[in-house]
């Protein structure tokens, strides 16, 4: 075999196309917050006796260990509680190149730090990505008619915004799957008046939440129509990511009517984490000129496997099509671990693929380049806004 030099990435720049910001209080946390952070499963059982030993976990610990220069998930909580915010967000950030975020600020409620801190605490340019049904949730809370409805969510989508918005998301996958169903506005207005007594009752602990249903979907594609005429590109959420969903309703196969429907076809949409179903959607992504991937959340949760997930997306998706987002969110681990998996996983790729003579190290730098930032940079034209 020919000797080629590996391909570093270890100071390319990523931006983060998908993340969520950080708990305020992530520098206090317990081990079993930090653990939480890293499994879809919520039991204490889990948290306590399992979680720690899992392949990601256990890998993600020893390289922070290095980083920090303790050893031990112990040592590492004890020293992590003394230290600034700063001073953890940024020796992180800072190993893995992260040059921007764009934030779904959709996720958890009142333990979230607000963007503007986000912002200031990464030192790094933050764009905003909204989340489509937080934002019928609150419209539906305050409307009561369905015109009424209609009109503060789509008011709502454009308010003006203190941190640029650059894209909407939707988690229709854990809110009851993802095939749409072929909905009208009077079967949207039908579902008003049940819907608003639902909402009415909603409390702290057991919160509405807009599930599948045809006001739900027959908004979802108004809002749709918005980021068409906005230019700005829908994240859609496809495969792992919620305890509470249905794997079998995420697969992004089921998506295929709407990428076929002439109406939406100058909308950008992006498959967010695609796994297990990574196959599936670098399939839709080298079929429709209009659809993105990227491997987020995977890349922390299943990072032995990131070579493999990474290789099955480039193997048939065209690279100028993948994007990089970690899904980080609520500690700092999660953004950077994530990264530091993509950059490891990628760069063996590229270079296995430069031995088995797809390319030169040169044209493998520049896929690289375009899957870590360049594509993100132009899907969401972050350059005039940064
Ligand atoms: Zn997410």
């Amino acid at each position: 075999m020919s000797e080629f030099p590996v391909i570093d990435l270890r100071s390319a720049i990523i931006i983060d196309q998908h993340a969520h910001s950080f708990a305020n209080d992530f520098l206090q946390f317990e081990a079993v917050d930090l653990r939480r952070c890293f499994t879809e499963s919520r039991t204490m059982e889990m948290l306590q006796n399992h979680v720690h030993n899992s392949l990601s976990y256990m890998d993600m610990i020893r390289k922070l260990g290095y980083l920090l220069d303790v050893a031990g998930e112990k040592q590492i909580i004890e020293l992590r509680q003394t230290m600034r915010e700063y001073d953890l967000v940024n020796s992180l950030f800072d190993d893995v190149s992260f040059g921007a975020f764009i934030i779904d600020d959709g996720y958890s409620s009142g333990k979230a730090m607000p963007l503007p801190k986000f912002a200031q605490l990464t030192s790094r340019p933050v764009f905003r990505c909204l989340r489509i049904e937080s934002f019928i949730e609150q419209a539906l809370a305050t409307s009561s008619t369905f015109s009424e409805l209609e009109e503060k969510f789509l008011t709502m989508l454009a308010a003006p915004s203190e941190v640029p918005i650059v894209s909407l998301k939707t988690i229709l996958a854990y809110r009851g799957g993802l095939s749409l169903l072929d909905t009208t506005k009077d079967l949207a207005k039908a579902d008003f008046a049940e819907l608003k007594e639902r909402s009415k009752r909603s409390t702290i602990k057991s919160a509405f939440r807009i599930e599948r249903c045809n006001l739900h979907h027959y908004l979802v594609l108004r809002a749709f129509e918005f980021a068409g005429e906005r230019k700005i590109p829908v994240q859609i959420h496809t495969g792992l990511g919620d305890s509470d969903e249905d794997l079998a309703e995420s697969n992004p196969l089921l998506l295929r009517s709407l990428f076929e429907n002439k109406q939406f076809s100058s909308v950008k949409f992006v498959l967010l984490h695609c796994y297990p179903f990574v196959k599936e959607a670098a399939y839709l992504t080298s079929l429709y000129s209009n659809v993105y991937m990227d491997v987020s959340l995977a890349c922390f949760l299943v990072s032995a496997n990131v070579e493999t997930i990474l290789l099955d997306a480039i193997s048939l998706a065209p690279s100028s099509k993948i994007l990089t987002g970690t899904d980080g969110h609520t500690v700092p681990e999660t953004y950077w671990y994530g990264a530091h998996s993509i950059k490891r996983g990628l760069s063996a790729v590229l270079t296995s693929l430069i031995r088995k003579d797809f390319f030169d190290p040169a044209q493998a730098m520049k896929i690289a380049g375009d899957i870590l930032h360049g594509n993100t940079r132009q899907l969401y034209n972050l350059d005039g806004l940064a």
